[in-house]
């Protein structure tokens, strides 16, 4: 058994009626132009299921569930993909070669993200607990940034001190084999072949994909050395233009609000995250590259790109422009992903700027950003001296390479006007001079380059019940008034993107976290590391619950809360299938749909239960 060509899969598919296979074991009856059954994954007794035989698509209008005909088989019959086609093309009588597998084995993969996690356990315990001058600096580097043991706990820091190659010795006694920590980067072997740990005396950020699986690593020197940040090479699970730093956590805040928050630096994601903004991701040494906007457009409408004001920030600035194509136009439609820039002030960097001006000026940052075509055409104004005509007639043919780049566009004719109007001229002027332009930049060189040639998507980012919003203030009001059923909760709180509301799922975070602390000691805790949840905080508990009322009404309150946030994880999980769908990746397809399934689980259990008013 090999592997199955997507050429294949394409003539399979074709093959396939869907309309009559799913209506092998789902009775379906024509309505117009769709197909209406009950639904196979959820208990239904309206038919809330249909099939388009025009698209060969399904979808389930109650539970969400949707897909081509693979993915009902794999769904309804429990089979991996493979299989799948396998037996779908000998239903349809297709002949399907089979290739020789993939180079790497299976499991391989597995392999390399385990020895990665258990690097990240070696790194994560000599940070916490080693003696040595090295992990003392480390901490003491930490600490002067604000980050204590708590942080570094959460964001699993840790500290490489590489002596006498310490983590491939720690690896090697786990099991893992010699050319497992070379494929994964963690240890080279030097010339005489002997092993030697990759990082050294380094401050450890340990990479983890979207599904929060380590992956790679990025370590800052501490003290003297070069280069002061050095980043896993390319593995065979690990691209450092396709991953980002903090995707993980990140994802289900970038959904709720629409937008990402781009920094620079892995120490900006953190302090970001810890000051409230968990949108926040970071590139990992590398300039935005257009897989990462790809990347970010699976979950985001806007992209908010924060640059440290440094000359090296405003260069970052200049090359994110080179993805000033159509996707960012208004014709792009649905399909459009919005681009802007902000501009950290005084020099600083988002980490250096929130601990020094805290979080509601970096509200006031990120709210004052401004479309990224606007920006540039600016700084390229602002180069040249307009108090003479020269500079001004440089500074017209300069911005007139910008406005060639998206030419054609209602945007260009927006931004000629604005050129106009800063160079004091007309708008035919600026017009024409856009016209004679060669475009500055096209996307295509970054295209050139070897990256991905697809637009970018963006997703439907769905907005939130408001039964939803309501359920989240009152399962908070609930907990802070009844310390006794705030363990009850961190199920809800291990799903990503559970709340609607990321400041009140920090609040609950808050307040679970609080143990057993009420009235003005658990205000007390909250304030000190959460200012914005502290306010919030305060009115429930000067407009106090009973505390009778309050266990009355937890578990619906809970129940509520679980099944908002089990049906948006099962949404989630199909964003992410379409997408890679779409893209041809079938990767961790299984994964995918075994989550879905469990999470459809879930979500059966809980309303079977409040059926029976448990
Ligand atoms: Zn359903």
């Amino acid at each position: 058994m090999g592997r199955i060509s997507e050429e294949d899969v394409a003539r399979v598919r074709d093959a396939t009626d869907l309309v009559a296979l799913i209506n092998e074991t789902t009775p379906l009856r024509q309505k117009g132009r769709l197909f209406w059954g009950l639904c196979p994954f959820h208990g239904e007794k309206t038919a809330s299921f249909k099939v388009d035989p025009a698209t060969q698509l399904w979808h389930c209008f109650g539970c969400a569930l949707g897909g081509d005909a693979f993915g009902f088989v794999m769904k309804t019959q429990n089979m991996d993909f493979p299989d799948v086609v396998r037996m779908l093309a000998e239903r349809a009588g297709v002949e399907i070669v089979e290739e020789s597998g993939p180079a790497m084995p299976q499991g391989r993969k597995e392999r390399l993200v385990a020895a990665s996690e258990a690097a990240a356990e070696v790194f994560h315990k000599t940070l916490s607990s080693g003696k040595d001058a090295g992990a003392q600096a480390a901490r003491a580097y930490l600490a002067g940034r604000g980050f204590g043991s708590e942080v570094a706990k959460r964001w699993r820091l840790g500290y490489a001190s590489g002596a006498r190659g310490a983590l491939a010795k720690a690896l090697a006694a786990e099991g893992f084999a010699r050319d497992e920590l070379i494929e994964a980067n963690l240890a080279l072997a030097d010339d005489r072949g002997d092993m030697k740990d990759r990082f050294f005396n380094r401050l450890m950020f340990p990479i983890a994909d979207l599904q929060g699986r380590v992956i790679a690593f990025g370590g800052r020197v501490i003290g003297e050395g070069q280069p002061k940040y050095l980043n896993s090479s390319d593995t065979p699970i690990f691209h450092k233009s396709a991953n980002m730093y903090g995707i993980d956590r990140a994802k289900s805040a970038i959904v709720s609000t629409g937008t990402a928050l781009v920094v620079e630096g892995y120490t900006d994601v953190i302090a970001m995250h810890e000051a409230g903004f968990t949108n926040a991701v970071a590139t990992l040494g590398t300039a935005l590259t257009a897989r990462h906007i790809k990347l970010l457009g699976r979950f985001a409408k806007r992209i908010v790109y924060l640059f440290d004001g440094d000359e090296a920030g405003m260069r970052a600035a200049d090359r994110a422009a080179e993805f000033l194509d159509s996707t960012s136009t208004p014709e792009a439609g649905s399909a459009r992903l919005d681009l802007l820039v902000s501009v950290i002030p005084d020099g600083m960097d988002p980490a250096d700027y929130v601990a020094a001006h805290g979080a509601e000026d970096m509200k006031a940052v990120v709210a004052g950003a401004q479309p990224l075509l606007r920006f540039v055409i600016d700084r390229r104004i602002d180069a040249h001296d307009l108090a003479t005509p020269e500079g001004r007639s440089r500074a017209l043919a300069d911005a007139a390479g910008v406005l060639a780049s998206v030419r054609g566009s209602l945007l260009a004719q927006d931004y000629a006007a604005h050129v106009a109007d800063r160079l004091r001229t007309d708008y035919a002027t600026v017009d024409a001079a856009a016209r004679a332009a060669r475009p500055a930049f096209d996307g295509r060189s970054a295209r050139e380059a070897g990256e991905d040639a697809a637009p970018p998507r963006a997703v439907v980012v769905r907005s939130s019940d408001p039964g939803q919003a309501g359920a989240e203030v009152e399962l908070a009001r609930v907990l802070a008034v009844a310390p006794h059923l705030r363990a009850q909760v961190r199920d809800l709180l291990d799903i990503d993107g559970s709340f609607s509301d990321p400041g009140m799922e920090m609040l609950v975070r808050e307040i679970v976290d609080a143990g057993d602390a009420s009235g003005a000691a658990l205000f007390e805790a909250v304030a000190r590391r959460d200012g914005d949840a502290a306010q919030r905080l305060s009115a429930y508990l000067v407009d106090a619950l009973e505390p009778a009322a309050a266990e009355a009404r937890f578990s619906e309150v809970l129940d509520r809360l679980m099944e908002f946030a089990l049906k948006r994880e099962l949404s989630r999980l199909q964003i992410e299938m379409r997408s890679k769908q779409s893209a041809g990746d079938r990767a961790g397809d299984d994964e995918l749909f075994r989550k879905a399934a469990d999470v459809q689980r879930r979500l059966a259990q809980l309303r079977a239960s409040r059926q029976t008013g448990r």
